[in-house]
């Protein structure tokens, strides 16, 4: 059986009973980087497992072998870095692998950086769009064009490097909608963590104040 199972994204305290339970119990974990799934497993004093490293797309080979050892009988379980595997990291690939292999899949719930900051968002949730990263180059443009429109709520992932570019080119593309609310959520679960509630007007006043450091979510309100 393969287990999918989420880890935090910052608090250690996040991690639920059963993924402590069923990491401790499973004959190996597919991971994303080893050494930070070791440092989990000690922060967390859970036993030393052996490791299969899986890194996406080029892996193909490696997923023949993680389905080979799965229709042996052997139990897996599948981590990220951090959150729920998947969601904007390469655990998708592994997982429509074995379901097409006919192996069984037990998904556990937990984190995952986007859901926290839809929550504490005060947005309407109920229907939302998750963007994951935002295209880098090609679409980027015409993505962004189509928030003009979109009246669910967005919230897509951005990094330290990326934030200010891209909040820039949300008060340009969003300067005739300027009351839509923004929501920026740095770090969250841990020491420093920061939600900052904002319009696209005050947008640049509030990307001079802010700390540019960490990792970011964003949310933006839909057309009202
Ligand atoms: N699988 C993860 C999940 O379920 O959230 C997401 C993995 S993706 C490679 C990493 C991105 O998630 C970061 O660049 C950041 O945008 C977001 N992220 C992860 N942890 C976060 C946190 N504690 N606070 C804010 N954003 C976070």
């Amino acid at each position: 059986m393969l287990s999918i199972v989420p880890t935090p994204i910052g608090n250690l305290g996040d991690i639920t009973i059963r993924a402590k339970e069923t990491l401790a119990s499973c004959d190996a974990i597919i991971c994303e980087d080893t050494r930070v799934t070791g440092q989990l497993l000690k922060l967390l004093e859970l036993p030393k497992k052996e490791f299969i490293s899986f890194h996406g797309y080029t892996d193909a080979g490696k997923a023949d072998y993680i389905i080979q050892r799965l229709q042996k009988g052997e139990h897996l379980c599948l981590v990220s870095d951090a959150g729920t595997p998947g969601i904007s990291d390469p655990g998708y690939i592994v997982v429509s692998r074995v379901r097409a292999a006919g192996v069984k899949i037990e998904a556990l719930p937990g984190p995952s950086a986007f859901l926290v900051a839809l929550s504490a968002s005060g947005l309407p949730i109920n229907q939302f769009s998750y963007l994951g990263f935002l295209p880098l180059k090609k679409g980027r443009k015409t993505l962004l064009e189509t928030f003009k429109t979109e009246e669910k709520t967005i919230v897509f992932y951005e990094s330290p490097h990326r934030i200010l570019k891209t909040l820039s080119e949300l008060a340009t593309v969003l300067a005739d909608q300027s009351e839509r609310v923004v929501v920026i959520a740095r770090e969250l679960t841990k020491m420093h963590e920061q939600i900052i509630y904002t319009t696209i007007s005050a947008l640049e006043k509030e990307c001079q104040a802010m700390t540019v450091k960490g990792e970011f979510v964003v949310v933006l309100e839909g057309v009202r």
